[in-house]
């Protein structure tokens, strides 16, 4: 196979120039634009397909609901014996329950007690709801005011036969099973989860656990990364923490491309400019790397590479700054290699309860919390300080508020822009 990246991102383009950032758009779709997804399914059973990404178009092979039904407890009337006006009385002459239908025709001026997802009976096409009838006996007695139809669920209505219902690239949530349950399908082709190894690089990085010796602190990154692909549900492989030793990386890559055939490779750390890095020298030497620089805050140095058929993201070392640009940059990449056809972040806007400085320049995103106010409405205000290496202010946030590059602040009670988390991070 070849290589995954396509000239645009392997291309030797020089972005090094401070006039000539990448905006973060630019960015993004220079990423997807390199990535197709992976082709290895697997067929499974429906319910563990939940939370996976679907490998298949779904076809309706029944109709649903399969034939017309009552969507009431009532009687089933044929609509011409309604009355115009006043009322009619018509004579009970069976029952039609879910699953028990009434079998038979019903003739003029006879009704049925029917309940909710029975079957309409032949010569009826009406329910009129039980509350609103008199019964006497075997005698019902029914105002006017009826639409012909009404109360009665039309076959196919929900999906009919030949219909695509569900499509390649969407995600298997519950509705999803429901769907799949309901039209009798046991099992289905999915995408095979991607498999994604991450490393930490650092001279002064320890684990958590080990002891900290003066000019060191312990890795973080490692830990959110953890977070947020766990939660995207892929193959992960922790590779801890990788000292810049050009021959230990060297490999890493090398195993993790030929032996381990992940699909990406994250790293953190060691991509500013001018930083003493064996990833770039390997990477130039048995794959491919760009240094790009984003018009982004925070996250601006970002290296994007590949090495075999997997691809290469590495990452800022400050802590907000692997964290945002991973949730940018790399998680939609990663889901449209995983397969998922629909990979945007939704985002809104909301009022901005307080003040929030920024220079022109970068596209800024700051962390937020989303709360209703006093009158009920939805406001977005600041987590806290937001240093690239303050991790609380991202704990305490639940949402990205996202600053255009042009802004030059934003004064209290004016509208921004909003990305929760929803989930992710
Ligand atoms: P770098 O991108 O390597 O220049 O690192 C930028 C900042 O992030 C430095 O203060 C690093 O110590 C810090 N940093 C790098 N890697 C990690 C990590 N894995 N966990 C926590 N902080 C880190
Ligand atoms: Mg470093």
């Amino acid at each position: 196979m070849g290589n995954p990246m396509n000239t645009t991102i392997a291309g030797k383009q020089s972005c090094d120039n401070a006039s000539n950032l990448l905006t973060v758009n630019e960015a993004k779709e220079k990423i997807l634009d390199a990535i197709k997804p992976i082709e290895r399914h697997e067929q499974v059973d429906i319910r563990s397909s939940l939370n996976r990404v679907l490998g298949e178009d779904i076809q309706s092979s029944i109709n649903i609901p399969p034939y017309d039904n009552s969507a009431m407890d009532g009687y089933a009337v044929a609509s011409s014996d309604l009355p115009d006006s006043g009322s009619c009385k018509l004579q009970l002459v069976g029952e039609s329950f879910a699953g028990r239908p009434f079998e038979g025709e019903v003739k003029q001026g006879k009704c049925i007690r029917i309940m909710t997802g029975a079957m309409i009976p032949k010569g009826t096409n009406t329910v009129i709801m039980q509350e609103h009838v008199e019964r006497e006996g075997k005698t019902i007695t029914i105002p006017s005011g009826y639409k012909p139809g009404q109360n009665k669920r039309c076959a196919g209505e929900d999906m009919h036969i030949g219909q695509t219902v569900l499509t390649t690239g969407t995600v298997i949530g519950a509705a999803e099973l429901g769907i799949l349950a309901s039209l009798g399908i046991a099992e289905i082709k999915v995408f095979r989860p991607i498999k994604v190894a991450f490393f930490s690089t650092g001279d002064e990085l320890k684990d958590a656990g080990e002891s900290l010796e003066e000019g060191q602190i312990y890795d973080s990154n490692r830990y959110t990364l953890y977070g947020m692909l766990h939660q995207m549900g892929v193959e992960l492989l922790d590779l801890g923490i990788i000292n810049d030793n050009r021959e230990d990386i060297r490999k890493t890559f090398l195993s993790l491309t030929e032996t381990e055939s992940v699909d990406a490779i994250i790293t953190t750390g060691g991509v500013s400019v001018g930083e003493a890095d064996f990833i770039k020298d390997v990477l130039e030497e048995i794959g491919e790397i760009n240094f790009w620089r984003v018009a982004i805050k925070p996250g601006k140095p970002l290296a994007i590479g590949s090495i075999n058929n997997a691809f290469f993201f590495g990452l800022p070392g400050n802590p907000v700054s692997s964290m945002v640009t991973f949730y940018q940059f790399v998680q939609p990449a990663l889901r449209r290699l995983a397969g998922e056809s629909k990979t945007d972040n939704i985002s809104f806007k909301v009022r901005c309860a307080n003040e929030l400085r920024k220079k022109p320049g970068r596209l800024e995103y700051q962390r937020g919390i989303l709360q209703y106010d006093q009158d009920g409405n939805m406001v977005v205000s600041s987590s806290g300080a937001q240093g690239s290496h303050i991790l609380t202010s991202m704990s305490n946030a639940n949402c990205l508020i996202i600053l255009p590059a042009e802004c030059d602040g934003v004064k209290a009670g004016e509208y921004v822009e909003v990305q929760p988390f929803h989930g992710l991070i």
